[in-house]
């Protein structure tokens, strides 16, 4: 399974895939537009699950799809209340979001998710792929031989990933996280 079968447009989705009793993005992100904090159910959401104002949901929420929604190499256990995590992949899915369960913050860590997560970052890494899990505002990493703190993350923060040789000739993986460029 992979990253690259995904890429191109963010709002397809996996012919017969839909979220099921998952209600994870309307409950574990910060959705600005709404007014909404990570972690607290929006106050759109309908009591037995689904949105209560789907027809008039706003644009955010009608273009967004978590990867497992638009991976078909993703199975059924990638599904996010299942996994214990959701994925929201930007930048033209060359940065994939990982956002765990607040009830389960280190489930991402567990077997398989975080090898397949190193397997991504390092099938990835020469093109540019950012593999990063925040967890109560501390972003962390995923590098293809393990996780490198982050910090507090701003908006507009510029994340990359380095490469350097040690003493010996083997690669060392990094990350270099740049402030946001200052507007004229
Ligand atoms: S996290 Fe994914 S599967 Fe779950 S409700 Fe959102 S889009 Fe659907
Ligand atoms: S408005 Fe609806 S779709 Fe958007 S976060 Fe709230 S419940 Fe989910």
């Amino acid at each position: 399974m992979g990253w690259r079968e995904s890429l191109g447009d963010d709002r397809r989705i996996v012919p017969g895939r839909s979220c099921g009793d998952c209600t994870a993005c309307c409950v574990w992100l910060r959705i600005d537009e709404l007014d909404k904090p990570p972690g607290v159910p929006c106050r759109n959401l309908a009591p037995g699950g689904g949105c209560g104002i789907h027809p008039d949901r706003p644009e955010v929420c009608r273009r967004f799809f978590c990867h497992w929604m638009t991976d078909p190499e993703l199975g059924d256990d990638w599904r996010p209340d299942r996994a214990g995590f959701l994925i929201a992949a930007d930048r033209g899915r060359m940065r994939l979001n990982v956002v765990p369960d607040p009830d389960r913050p280190d489930a991402w860590e567990a077997a398989p998710w975080r090898d397949t997560l190193r397997g991504w970052a390092m099938e990835g890494f020469f093109e540019g792929l950012l593999v990063i899990v925040s967890v109560g505002g501390q972003a962390r990493a995923v590098l293809p031989d393990r996780e490198e703190p982050l910090g507090t993350l701003t908006k507009g923060s510029r994340v990359s990933t380095t490469m350097e040789m040690d003493a010996g000739g083997a690669p060392r993986f990094g990350v270099r996280v740049e402030p946001p460029e200052a507007e004229d």
